[in-house]
């Protein structure tokens, strides 16, 4: 599906969004509900010791569903596509230290149930799925709604119905009772309807479903919304992981939607105690499908990674992938190895930060030079090919996204990303390290990054920042809401201040 821009950076920000819920939420995971004053920290650990940022199982299932999506062309959540997840997860539960009971049971059983040399398929999932729901007279845990939102953006173009009908399939493999797939349904086609127009909008879905379940989820969603994610204690039941998200979101929506709220919801989410990984990923899910990948903080994305072996960018790719319904586009960007800025002149410049020698500020051009000047972080505002990202660290590489036009509505909410990218500059120079700051010719968004640095970071007056940093680069030329938005000093100490539109974008609304 051909997608606007603010589009992509939605379909971007749901899997990148999910495994932030997610690892912020391992080190909390069977604790208690937390009070509002603590604060919840990307600090790995947690009962079965995760590395800080690194995802659990909630996101390394969810990832081959996405993979198998990304190559099944027009025939989605088929049988061929689910058996490719099948046997992926099965590889993964081989390997890992926390996957849940129930679906333990089914891919065990699953497993146990092929014959010699054939290998397992979608059907063996099924019926082992429906046995232990025979058995056991319930299989109603959380884990096929944690794991099912890449489904929603392989169906953008499609009805929601088609969509519904899949999440059911999908939840089938291991969660075969009316609520996992109900729930399943509902929250894709709110994701689905989030990354098309930016509402949150937890009703969605609720038209597809028979009069006398539509009554049963009409008041669930009610008593979320007059609740808190910490009521919500038996979260790892799908229902109430389903109102623990729907809470978490619900119950801190305020002026300032956007990255804030994403923030505050999936620290909500956490603070509300139980399965906190889990219900703080599903809320992801959807926080990043109506917000995008813009919004998720760059502490949270810095150093996210998980199985197998996956990084921010990883997840970023998948989604984009997953929307545009293309397979693997290796000629264009995020997937192509090299960004081709070879119609653009004067790339090369590079000169040093007026008020931070420790500071580069430079054109693409200058990604060739870091090494012989001891550049040991960079802060990207353009996209790069995949073999054009630069030789230092991963976690080390911070890549922002924001359009350079003076139209507010074109970016998600570009003061944001602006101070976060100051905010990074800022942090990796906390750390020692040597920065290059860069877009393609350091135009616009490179100064005015440059001078927010100047301003939030170093405390130098807004105006005398931007004359100084407009002196030394030759090309620049920044664009009147960015120079606005560092004369008001709306975001003049970074990630937390309210949108450069007053809190309120305009395309968001909660239903
Ligand atoms: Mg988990």
């Amino acid at each position: 599906m051909k997608l606007s821009p603010l589009q992509n950076d939605r379909a971007a920000g749901v899997l990148v969004a999910l495994a932030a819920g997610d690892a912020l939420g391992a080190a909390y995971e069977f604790g208690p509900p937390l009070p509002d004053e603590t604060p919840v920290l990307m600090k790995g650990d947690g009962p079965f010791g995760f590395d800080p940022a690194e995802w659990t199982d909630d996101t390394s299932m969810a990832i081959p569903l996405a993979k198998a999506l990304v190559s099944s062309g027009p025939e989605l959540a088929s049988d061929a596509s689910l058996t490719k997840v099948v046997r992926e997860r099965s590889v993964w539960a081989a390997g890992s230290k926390d996957v849940g009971a129930q679906t333990n049971a089914v891919i065990a059983a699953a497993n146990a149930a092929t014959s010699a040399g054939r290998p397992v398929n979608a059907s063996d999932f099924r019926t082992a799925a429906h046995a232990f729901h025979g058995r056991t007279g319930r299989s109603a845990g959380n884990g096929s709604l944690m794991r099912t939102a890449p489904l929603a953006l392989a169906y953008l173009d499609r009805e929601p119905g088609e969509l519904m009908a899949a999440a059911a399939r999908v939840s089938a493999l291991t969660h075969v009772d009316p609520d996992a797939l109900e729930a399943c349904g509902l929250w894709c086609v709110a994701i689905r309807e989030a990354v098309l127009t930016g509402n949150l909008n937890v009703r969605a879905g609720l038209a597809l479903l028979p009069p006398d379940r539509r009554a049963v989820w009409l008041s669930r969603i009610e008593s979320a919304e007059q609740s808190r994610a910490r009521d919500f204690h038996r979260n790892g039941w799908v229902v109430e992981a389903y109102q623990g998200a729907w809470s978490a979101i619900h119950s801190t929506v305020s002026a300032n939607l956007g990255p804030k709220h994403l923030r505050q919801a999936l620290e909500e989410a956490v603070r509300g105690g139980g399965d906190t990984d889990t219900v703080a990923a599903i809320a992801g899910g959807l926080l990043g499908a109506a917000y995008s990948f813009t919004s998720v903080p760059f502490e949270w994305r810095r150093h996210l990674h998980g199985w197998p072996g996956l990084r921010t960018r990883d997840l970023m790719t998948l989604g984009m992938e997953l929307a545009r319904g293309e397979g693997t586009r290796e000629q264009s960007w995020p997937g192509a190895a090299h960004q081709d800025y070879s119609m653009w002149t004067r790339t090369d410049v590079l000169v040093q930060h007026p008020h931070d020698d420790g500071v580069w500020l430079g054109g693409a051009g200058s990604l060739g030079r870091i090494e012989a000047l001891g550049i040991d972080a960079v802060a990207s505002l353009c996209r790069l090919g995949s073999s054009d990202l630069p030789t230092v660290a991963v976690s080390d590489h911070a890549s922002f996204w924001v359009v350079d036009s003076p139209d507010p509505s074109d970016n998600a909410d570009a003061a944001f990303v602006l101070a976060e990218a100051a905010a990074a500059v800022e942090q990796f120079r906390s750390e020692g390290k040597t920065v290059l700051l860069h877009y393609v010719r350091a135009e616009s968004r490179t100064p005015t990054v440059a001078a927010l640095y100047s301003a939030a970071s170093l405390g130098i007056d807004a105006e005398t920042a931007l004359d100084d940093v407009l002196n030394v680069l030759p090309n620049a030329s920044p664009n009147p809401m960015f120079l606005d938005i560092v004369r008001s000093g709306r975001c003049a100490s970074g990630r937390h201040k309210p949108s450069a539109r007053g809190g309120l974008p305009h395309n968001v609304r909660t239903a």
